[in-house]
């Protein structure tokens, strides 16, 4: 009896960080666990929302086919992630009719379960303290940056219904748990979320699911929406699904489509190509459920997409998941970058969004960190954070220093030197972090063509002797030769937060269609929030995704039910 785990894993580490007796690795290209240590306490196979864990003496049961099934119901929610779940029980909670969620994955929670900041604002707590409100400072400021293009009543709302939500969440979940009121990372005073490896996301995830048991919504997972119907008059009439077994027909009067990210869906494949032959890897933004199907379902329904506001969020040229020393040192700069061509590409010191940007167009957008013995000897090894550490920016990079390297267990000292790394390269069989004692051998493990990779060395020393970077642009100091064997190469993948936008709403969360809202239909989420987040490490957004999400949930909810925000 042993439990493994399967191909569905998106690399998240949450089983690994939460195996009690540290059973679980990562090897460079999965996560594995050793029957050895494992005590088969259940813990990795809770916590995985992609349910990744399965026991290979209990293979799970085949679909049973069914007849098409039929269901009434009052609202029918499409995708149980951050939207999704909360405006399911916004609206059982408070009107006390039938509400059917329909989630694709085998678990509810989508992307939003990975979140780590809610940047509430305004909330009880903070009025408590004496703070003043800052709704409208707020939509002026949101105003300014965008040039005055977004629409001003849905910034009110949004930022009136951040502190709308907490409240509400405060009325069931044990907030104090996961928020504090505290000072951010910027020194102001407000709700932030305690800590960075366990956010917001996963702790509204956990309690919102029982309680929507306990309001009587059904989620049924494992059950994809296929189809928007509308009645004669343009209005929603219903929802058609499937599950593993058939067809479920789904009868209502209101639908909210908050399907997530566009990040593994078609139309953004056709639209950039460069992204569709970019080598795909596994990390947890690229959940495989995120197809866009929100955009699908609404289009076949007759509805004008605002294809303008799809952005793709670019964050950077990363390793494979959380290899946060072999991350952080090519971060530094020091070394080069070079593709799969083996030519330098970049300025190593661009920032992270327009490095990924570069990256797009280089062959497979696949590119290698390249150090030599002397750099790594010079790099600091990355720790863990000391216990209660602070959080970081709510709503900012999401793995500053936070997450364990995969290559030692929690609390040990990470690599950091070339013994270390040349140790990680053989244990990950020279596949993501890869070694070899000269030039040529590195060559031959990257897979580039020794005599071009040789030649980009050669004129990267040079430049370096001369104290400027002519090709490139990266400033003088961190110009250092690789001349020191063995050489070491970390391969680095394109990394997005997600693709987001696609429909037009109005303030209510009410979808468009040609400018008019479409009666009974409501989108919120990922798919909703182009214009509003495209440049979250820039910081010129003006709302981080997770919060659009929660908000957004909670604004159609309250449109439906005749609240105001
Ligand atoms: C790993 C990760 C980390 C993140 N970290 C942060 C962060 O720190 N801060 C931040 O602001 N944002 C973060 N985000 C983004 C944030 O989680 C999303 O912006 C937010 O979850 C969007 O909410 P949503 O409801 O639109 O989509 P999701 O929460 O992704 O939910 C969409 C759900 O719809 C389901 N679905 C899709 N198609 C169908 C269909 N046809 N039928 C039924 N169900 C369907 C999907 O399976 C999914 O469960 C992160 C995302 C990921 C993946
Ligand atoms: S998806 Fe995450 S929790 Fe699930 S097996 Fe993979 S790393 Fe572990
Ligand atoms: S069942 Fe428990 S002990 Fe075994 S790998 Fe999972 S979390 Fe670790």
């Amino acid at each position: 009896m042993s439990l493994y785990i399967n191909d569905s894993c998106i690399g998240c580490t949450f089983c690994q960080n939460e195996c009690p007796v540290m059973a679980i690795s990562y090897d460079g290209d999965k996560y594995r666990i050793d029957p050895e240590i494992c005590i088969r306490c259940g813990t990795c196979s809770e916590v995985c929302i992609m349910d990744a864990v399965e026991d290979s003496e209990c293979p799970r049961p085949a679909p049973v086919p069914h007849e098409p099934e039929k269901r009434e119901c009052d609202l029918c929610v499409v995708g149980g992630g951050a939207a999704g779940l909360i405006a399911a029980a916004r609206y059982a909670e408070a009107t006390g009719q039938k509400v059917v969620v329909l989630e694709k994955n085998r678990k509810a929670g989508g992307g939003g379960y990975f979140a780590v900041g809610l940047t509430p604002g305004n909330t009880r707590w903070e009025k408590e303290a004496g703070l003043p409100d800052t709704v409208e400072e707020n939509v002026r400021s949101a105003m300014e940056r965008t040039g005055g293009k977004l629409n001003e009543n849905l910034m009110r709302n949004l930022y009136t219904s951040l502190g709308g939500v907490f409240d509400w969440l405060c009325t069931w979940a044990p907030v104090e748990e996961c928020f504090q009121l505290a000072p951010n990372p910027w020194g102001k005073l407000g709700v932030t979320t305690k800590s960075e490896r366990y956010g917001s996301g996963k702790f509204i995830t956990t309690h919102i699911l029982p309680y929507l048991r306990k309001l009587g919504v059904e989620v049924l997972t494992e059950t994809e929406a296929v189809e928007l119907r509308r009645s004669p008059d343009g209005a929603v009439s219903g929802v058609l699904a499937r599950d593993p077994g058939g067809l479920v027909e789904i009868a209502c009067p209101r639908c909210l489509l908050c399907t997530g990210s566009l990040i593994r869906s078609e139309r953004i494949r056709v639209l950039v190509p460069e992204f569709a032959a970019a080598k795909p890897k596994r990390y947890a933004h690229d959940m495989p459920g995120l197809t866009g199907d929100g955009l699908t379902i609404a289009e076949r329904a007759g509805i004008a997409l605002d294809e303008d506001s799809i952005v793709m969020a670019f964050v950077g040229c990363m390793p494979v998941a959380f290899q946060q020393t072999a991350f952080q040192t090519g971060e530094r700069g020091d070394g080069i970058r070079v593709n799969l061509e083996g030519k330098r590409w970049v300025n190593e010191k661009t920032d992270g969004k327009a490095m990924a940007e570069a990256l797009l167009y280089q062959p497979q957008a696949v590119s290698y960190t390249v150090l030599d013995s002397a750099i790594l000897e010079s790099a600091e090894p990355v720790l863990p954070p000391p216990p209660g550490a602070p959080a970081g920016p709510p709503g900012g990079f999401p793995y500053p220093g936070g997450v364990p390297d995969f290559a030692v267990q929690r609390g040990e000292k990470m690599p950091g030197t070339r013994d270390a790394f040349r140790a990680l390269a053989e244990r990950l069989g020279h596949q993501t972090v890869l070694c070899g004692d000269t030039l040529e051998e590195l060559a031959e493990k990257m897979g580039v063509d020794p005599a071009a990779f040789t030649q980009t060395v050669v004129r990267y020393n040079a430049l370096c002797e001369a104290g400027e970077d002519r090709d490139f642009g990266k400033p003088a100091p961190f110009l250092r030769p690789l001349k020191e064997g063995p050489f070491f190469a970390i391969r680095n993948y394109l990394y997005l937060d997600g693709v987001f936008g696609g429909l037009d709403v109005n303030e209510n969360m009410q979808v468009l269609n040609g400018g008019l809202p479409v009666p009974g239909l409501y989108a919120a989420g990922d798919i909703t929030c182009g214009r509003y987040v495209n440049d979250r490490l820039h910081k010129t957004e003006v709302i981080n995704d997770y919060s659009w999400a929660v908000a957004g949930g909670f604004m159609a909810a309250n449109h439906m039910i005749g609240k105001t925000q």
